[in-house]
């Protein structure tokens, strides 16, 4: 018997999709990912994007809480299993002591939950090819089962792009992040020096949120011109608290492991000196990267490789049956609760179609 709906991802679209399925009686097959070295590398191991952040602010629900107020709730929420894998947020270098919102592992841990409380089915395994020229749809996964879907939503996500220097690998999330909205107001960088690398919108729009709490922001880029908008650049160079480093690359991030950093040395890009510049942190915005490989080129993507939604307002993709949310369909939001609702959105386009073609 061919699934009734696979979902293939494991961040807040997944799971979204996952509850609202199961929730439908679509009994709901999740393919979380692999638990891989090479998944580890390209930060695309299960869970997604948020289990790389610390605390989350701009998720809807989490109020500041006492932190071990939320280690009780999380031993009553998770088997011991999972919450093993959260059990760092309570104890050692990562305990928080002041009331906190939740953080990105705990909230990820919860969806996850939810979804399993409802009978969703989990392989913790990758799908590395898909068939949707066939019906019911074939997916292939690395361990080499074959799943039979009537239908499908990709919720894969987008991976950060980083710089690949060892030293940038060796500062994330104790000074490095990908992501100004998710990091930018946690206490470590108010009224402190940060440096943004990037030179397009989300460079632009990344310094100004930061611009808020520290007390300068450099903007490094390796050209003399901004690929950013023109507005974009207009209000990055009218605020005061902004300064471009042109013609700049990051040659390396300096710090310890106590303090994180605490300074970005710069390489000129045109010959001339090198500098270090005192920084508490160092946001990289040089794109994302969509996690559409897989695909084989079966969906409609746009130029940069992220799917196409085909219907206004509607998850559908270029083949009938084939749903995508999340950040795999989103260049422009990349928000944790943005994936959310366009997961929600995908489960319900998924029932109606299936209804509407009596596969249910
Ligand atoms: P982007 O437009 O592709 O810009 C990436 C920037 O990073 C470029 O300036 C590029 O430099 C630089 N870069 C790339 N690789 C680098 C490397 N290895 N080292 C140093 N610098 C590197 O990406 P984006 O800014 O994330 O924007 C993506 C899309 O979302 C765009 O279409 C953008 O308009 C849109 N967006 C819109 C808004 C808004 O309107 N509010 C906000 C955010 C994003 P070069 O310029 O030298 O190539």
């Amino acid at each position: 018997m061919p699934e009734k709906v696979v979902i293939i991802g494991s961040g807040p679209a997944a799971w979204t999709a996952a509850i609202y399925a199961a929730r439908a009686n679509l009994s709901p097959l999740v393919v979380e990912g692999a638990i891989s070295e090479k998944n580890r590398i390209n930060s695309t191991m299960p869970m997604g994007q948020l289990y790389l952040t610390t605390e989350v602010e701009n998720f809807p629900s989490w109020p500041f809480v006492d932190p071990s107020a939320m280690k009780t709730y999380a031993q009553s929420a998770l088997p011991p299993e999972r919450f093993a894998n959260i059990e760092h947020n309570y104890s050692g270098k990562s305990a928080h002591t002041a009331r906190r919102s939740a953080t990105g592992p705990e909230i990820m841990e919860f969806m996850r939950q939810q979804a399993v409380n409802f009978e969703t089915r989990i392989i913790t395994d990758d799908i590395v090819k898909v068939d949707f020229q066939s019906k019911p749809f074939k997916l292939y996964t690395l361990e080499g089962k074959t799943l039979e879907a009537l239908s499908v939503i990709v919720a894969t996500g987008a991976r950060a792009n980083y710089l690949g220097l060892p030293s940038e690998q060796k500062f994330i999330n104790n000074g490095v992040s990908a992501c100004a909205t998710c990091d930018g107001a946690l206490p470590r960088y108010r009224n402190q020096p940060i440096v943004v690398v990037g030179g397009g919108d989300t460079a632009c729009e990344e310094a100004h949120h930061l611009a808020k709490f520290g007390s300068t922001v450099y903007l490094v880029h390796r050209r003399d011109k901004l690929r950013a908008s023109k507005i974009m650049q207009e209000r990055l160079f009218a605020n005061p608290k902004i300064q471009v480093k042109w013609n700049s690359a990051v040659e390396e991030v300096q710090g310890s492991e106590e303090e994180g950093v605490t300074s970005v040395k710069l390489a000129s890009t045109v010959g001339s000196a090198s500098e270090s510049v005192a920084a508490r942190g160092l946001f990289i915005a040089i794109g994302h990267t969509p996690n559409t490989d897989f695909l084989g080129g079966q969906l409609k993507l746009d130029e940069t490789g992220y799917i196409i939604w085909t219907k206004p307002q509607r998850a559908w993709t270029s083949v009938e049956g084939v749903f995508a949310s999340g950040d795999v369909a989103d260049n422009y939001y990349r928000q944790a609760v943005t994936a959310a609702g366009t997961g929600c959105m995908a489960a319900l386009d998924a029932e109606r179609w299936l209804n509407e073609k009596g596969l249910v």
